[in-house]
């Protein structure tokens, strides 16, 4: 350093003594009296990383099975006990396929009053809301697969420093994104989506052993809302409730928007189809309905994910465990 540079530094300490003021002032501000439940948004964040770091995972592809063997590594370190459940449906086309569901379970395996937290791994192997120069290239979906992952391996690090009075089940749901493509020329039912939840659902030995769950779809996005789902609220609005006033409290009412939201066909109502399980989607969608611009393209990157957004997703579910 030449004495010529030392002035300057001592202006850019002042400045930064300055800054550091300012934060600490506004963030003592917003935080005094709330308690915020453990959550490190740089370590969803990079979780979400990992996963893409694979590539595309579609159903079939090497890069789904790094995405299995990645999850079941995590949450077995984490202390989960794991399974991945394989068995078979039938696709958009009728084609026999594939489906593996990772389910992971913490606390006492044989307690019943279970808390469901699921979410969806799998990504769309057609980007058809892109140019259809990418009808068939896998969405990298950052937002539309790993960030719900992300979030979740995040919390079952905290699990495993604090447990929950609870016992807390997480599913990891394949071939969630498997409906119709929009370039087939045909009727999209809607059971040609969620293909991993209804397979999970068809087990009625669950019956009777969740009191309720939470649904992540899309979680990671910059300025992204969460509405009060519409199907959410139908069956299961003491939870939404529960969960909004939760966000509230915790300074996040901006993000999640007291308004009632759109209806979304999303893993959720095979949930509550299947074994009457009452489970909250929480999902971004644009306040007229339908999703962000990126959605079903090569768009749903890491440029899509913000921290901001995961932090705060990631303190509203601890805030119920
Ligand atoms: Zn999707």
């Amino acid at each position: 350093m030449s004495v010529k540079t030392l002035p300057t530094y001592g202006f850019l300490f002042l400045m930064l003594t300055l800054f550091v003021s300012c934060i600490g002032t506004s963030s003592q501000t917003a935080k005094r009296d709330v308690t915020r439940p453990p959550f490190a948004a740089d370590s969803a964040y990079a979780h979400i990383a990992t996963q893409l770091s694979f590539g595309p995972r579609i159903p079939g592809s090497d890069a789904h099975a790094d995405c299995v063997d990645f999850i079941v590594q995590k949450m077995t370190a984490y202390g989960a006990s794991v399974d991945v459940e394989q068995g078979y449906m039938t696709d958009y086309a009728g084609e026999k396929q594939q489906v593996r569901n990772i389910v992971a379970r913490f606390g006492d395996l044989n307690a019943k009053h279970r808390l469901l937290l699921c979410t969806h791994y799998d990504s769309r192997p057609w980007s058809d809301q892109d140019d259809e120069a990418y009808r068939y290239v896998g969405v990298p979906a950052a937002n539309d697969g790993a960030s719900g992952v992300g979030v979740f391996l995040e919390i079952a690090r905290q699990l495993q420093l604090k447990p929950s009075a609870k016992n807390i089940d997480m599913v990891f749901f394949d071939c969630e994104d498997m409906g119709t493509p929009a370039f087939i020329d045909n009727n999209d039912r809607p059971d040609t989506w969620c293909l991993g939840s209804q397979l999970w659902a068809q087990k009625q030995e669950r019956k009777g052993l969740y009191d309720w769950g939470i649904l992540l779809d899309m979680v990671g996005a910059p300025g992204a809302t969460f509405y009060k789902e519409y199907y959410s609220v139908q069956q299961a609005s003491n939870y939404v409730d529960l969960i909004w006033s939760n966000a509230a409290s915790l300074g996040y009412d901006k993000i999640f928007s007291s308004k009632p939201g759109a209806p979304i066909l999303d893993d959720h109502i095979y949930v509550h189809k299947g074994l009457g399980i009452p489970c909250v989607d929480i999902i971004h969608t644009l306040p007229q309905g339908g999703f962000p611009a990126w959605w079903h393209t090569q768009e749903d990157n890491m440029m899509q994910v913000d921290r901001a957004t995961l932090q705060a997703v990631g303190e509203v579910v601890m805030s119920v465990l």
